[in-house]
């Protein structure tokens, strides 16, 4: 596949680097905030960013149709807005789950009707959405879920159960909750995919769960009849609908993520020239394996993107970037040596641990092989639906 850029993705990129540079211009303060580890960072300020990212009509770029209040985009022209974003260290994204994950899965299974509720205010940036798949016993095995929904008697869904590990369920306004809406069924079956607004006081409990970087990005959540708004993709289907946009979390991110990554690794590059660690003939030999393997991702993305056939293309994104990621975190903290094992200087004991950016980065990097599905359920599904291996006993 043959991939460059042409006039009309240069012309695209003065127009999105001018509006990042006048608007981050105004948000002094914001640039760099909310990366890996640092969900919590500028809350208020990145709540307001999203809602101006959405008055630009920049949310929703890889939609696969406009008329929503976003513009549609070439794969070219988001690859470019991914790089100029990453340039001027435009912040963490609070309103990725809605734009990547549900709206795409909406354009797929939504009804009309859905589509013109849900998606204008995604791409307005006014509406955040979590992901409720995630239970204690149902992690890796979704299909032992128990949060269940029965209809009231004004033929309402009331969803009860509890939901945990759920990402930025304390700044959602909306859940997309995967529940049993067919009592006595087992497994992937008799399961719907229902959308919950959040905020129903006595109905939904949302509990920060504290993590390694000292942050809360994720909570338990508990329903205790609360009302859903909507089923997508019509009742007891929603095992379909829930592994469709599990493909999208696990696969679309590709390119745009790159471009991150790729910041991420120029900065421990610095780190490494700075200080003379490079001339570590190990960890030089890491830091150009590291940048030589996100050359083979991008050429996966590529080729997946240019519309090959792969049934287990989104597995392999997954475990290509989650484990490079994890390794420059290690590497990040490598290339300081002792030192990246301490605190700050003027941390006294007893007060809360500060970290820097790249201990926050390697802890949280800890996760990239579990969230989106672990390796080794990455791998089981290339095994079964790629390779045709023996079925794993459930
Ligand atoms: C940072 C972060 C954010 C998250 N955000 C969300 C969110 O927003 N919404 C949500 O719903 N969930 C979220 N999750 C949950 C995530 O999807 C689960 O952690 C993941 O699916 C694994 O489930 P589990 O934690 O229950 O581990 P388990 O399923 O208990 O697995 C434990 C270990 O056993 C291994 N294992 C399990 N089954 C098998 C098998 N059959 N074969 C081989 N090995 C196996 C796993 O790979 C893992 O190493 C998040 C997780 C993290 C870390």
């Amino acid at each position: 596949m043959e991939f460059g850029f042409g006039d009309e993705d240069e012309t695209f990129r003065s127009e999105a680097r001018a509006w990042l540079a006048e608007h981050i211009r105004a948000h002094p303060g914001i640039a760099g905030r909310g990366g890996p580890g640092s969900e919590h960072e500028a809350a208020g300020e990145r709540r307001a960013w999203e809602k101006e990212l959405g008055s630009g009509g920049w949310i929703g770029l890889g939609w696969r149709e406009g008329g929503y209040g976003n513009r549609v985009a070439t794969l070219t022209q988001q690859v470019v807005w991914a790089e100029e974003y990453a340039r001027v260290r435009a912040p963490g994204r609070y309103g990725h789950i809605g734009e990547n994950l549900l709206a795409p899965t909406l354009l797929a299974h939504g009804t009309r009707e859905q589509r013109q509720r849900y998606l204008p205010p995604i791409a307005r940036g006014e509406e955040l959405w979590c992901q409720g798949y995630s239970e204690p016993g149902a992690g890796s095995d979704l299909a032992s879920l128990r949060t269940s929904a029965a209809r009231d008697g004004d033929g309402r869904w009331r969803v009860s159960g509890q939901k945990v590990w759920t990402s930025l369920a304390h700044q959602a306004d909306w859940c997309f909750v995967l529940a049993r809406t067919e009592p006595g069924s087992r497994r992937h079956h008799g399961l719907s995919f229902l959308l919950v607004p959040m905020d129903q006081p006595g109905h939904i409990d949302v509990r920060p769960i504290q993590q390694l970087t000292g942050t809360s990005e994720f909570n338990e959540v508990f329903f205790d009849g609360a009302v859903a708004a909507d089923v997508v993709g019509g009742e007891g289907n929603g095992w379909r609908v829930a592994m469709g946009l599990l493909g999208f979390e696990r696969g679309v991110s590709t390119l745009a993520q790159q471009v991150g990554f790729q910041e991420e690794l120029n900065t421990v590059v610095r780190d490494a020239v700075a200080s003379g660690a490079v001339r570590d003939p190990v960890l030089a030999d890491r830091l150009v394996r590291l940048w030589a393997e996100l050359r083979t991702m991008r050429w996966n993305a590529l080729r997946t993107l240019g519309g090959a056939e792969d049934a287990g293309a989104p597995s392999v994104a997954k475990l290509l970037w989650g484990g490079w990621h994890q390794r420059l975190g290690e590497l990040a903290l490598r290339v300081r040596g002792a030192a990246a094992a301490a605190g700050p200087h003027d941390w006294a004991p007893g007060a809360p641990y500060q970290l820097d950016e790249q201990q926050r980065l390697f802890l949280f990097s800890r996760a990239d092989t579990i969230y989106g599905g672990s390796d080794e359920i990455q791998r089981t599904i290339i095994a079964e639906r790629v390779l045709g291996l023996p079925r794993e006993a459930l």
